[in-house]
């Protein structure tokens, strides 16, 4: 049956059925090279009703597995939901720094969503100073507060509870205040190489700052925009083991699909395809790295 399929296949396509030709269109090759979208938000609205079909583009495309982001002590439950749902999603448990005015924090569902199996990272958390509400005043105590829980969680001991410990790796979010992050993160006991910043569209000072401390650095669409030079060159100053890709839909659709909204996950095919041309690397060993960075980071492997 295979090989009939093949021989009427090679027919149309004008190729001998060999294993050595391959009948296969170009496009068909590229879907073997994997990519995961690590910071995405199918929570959000604009996914309502459309998660079959957005992770079926995704395939298509050559994305084959996505990590949905937590941004409330609400949030948490529905990306906890969706990520049980489907075997290749992924889901975090954090508070996102923009929504530390949004009291009360229920503490209990963070570490709840943090047990859950397929919790693979705490966050997004971190400081925005791009952003002036809510002020660094309200951030500061969220994210000490976001720390403590952590740092509790890894002795197995949070929330008042007694659990297993949880080494999970941290998902920041940090906009123009690499200045004050850095410093808390390394007060704290985790080792650098367990953060990664998301969304990094800094320059090369901001880069430095990151590589020196030890993290990890994710690219998002902003990465494909022809103005954004400084960024470029701070990309160019990162090892290729340092970088991870995601798409922090529903925002920031890269190139060619710029302004699109909402951006979604099949679209790290296309920030991976410029970061691989960035870094002078052919697209597959570029994937295979990235792949490789992802599995060690978050623990998570691309489905076959
Ligand atoms: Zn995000």
């Amino acid at each position: 049956m295979r090989a009939g399929l093949l021989g009427i296949w090679a027919q149309a396509l004008h190729v001998r059925p060999t294993l050595a030709s391959n009948p296969f269109p170009t496009h068909h090759c590229y879907a073997r090279s994997a990519v995961i979208d690590t910071h995405c938000h199918l929570t959000f609205p604009d996914f309502a009703g459309q998660i079959d079909q957005t992770l079926a583009r995704a395939r298509d495309l050559g994305v084959r597995g996505c990590i949905t982001i937590s941004t409330t002590t609400q949030d948490c439950l529905r990306a906890r939901e969706i990520a049980q749902s489907y075997p290749n999603v992924w889901h975090t448990s954090g508070v996102h720094p923009c929504y530390s005015d949004q009291v009360p924090h229920i503490w209990e569902n963070i570490l709840d969503c943090a047990l859950s199996p397929k919790c693979v990272a705490w966050g997004e958390l971190g400081l925005d100073k791009a952003h002036a509400e809510p002020p660094l005043a309200v951030q500061r105590p969220l994210l000490d507060e976001q720390l403590a829980l952590i740092t509790q969680a890894r002795q197995g001991r949070a929330c008042g509870r007694t659990h297993r410990p949880l080494d999970l790796p941290i998902v920041l979010h940090c906009r123009e205040a690499f200045a004050e992050l850095i410093p808390i993160l390394r007060a704290t006991s985790v080792d650098p190489a367990r953060f990664v910043f998301h969304c990094f569209t800094g320059g090369p000072d901001d880069m430095r700052a990151l590589l020196d401390f030890g993290a990890m650095v994710s690219l998002t669409g902003v990465a494909t925009y022809k103005n954004a030079r400084l960024l470029h060159e701070a990309i160019r100053l990162a090892p290729l083991d340092r970088i991870m890709i995601e798409t922090d839909s529903p925002f920031l659709s890269p190139e060619p699909k710029r302004g699109v909204r909402p951006c979604e996950p099949g679209f790290a095919r296309y920030t991976a395809e410029a970061v691989a041309r960035l870094k002078e690397t052919p697209f597959e060993d570029f994937c295979q790295v990235i792949d490789a960075n992802t599995k060690r980071f978050f623990g998570v492997e691309v489905p076959g």
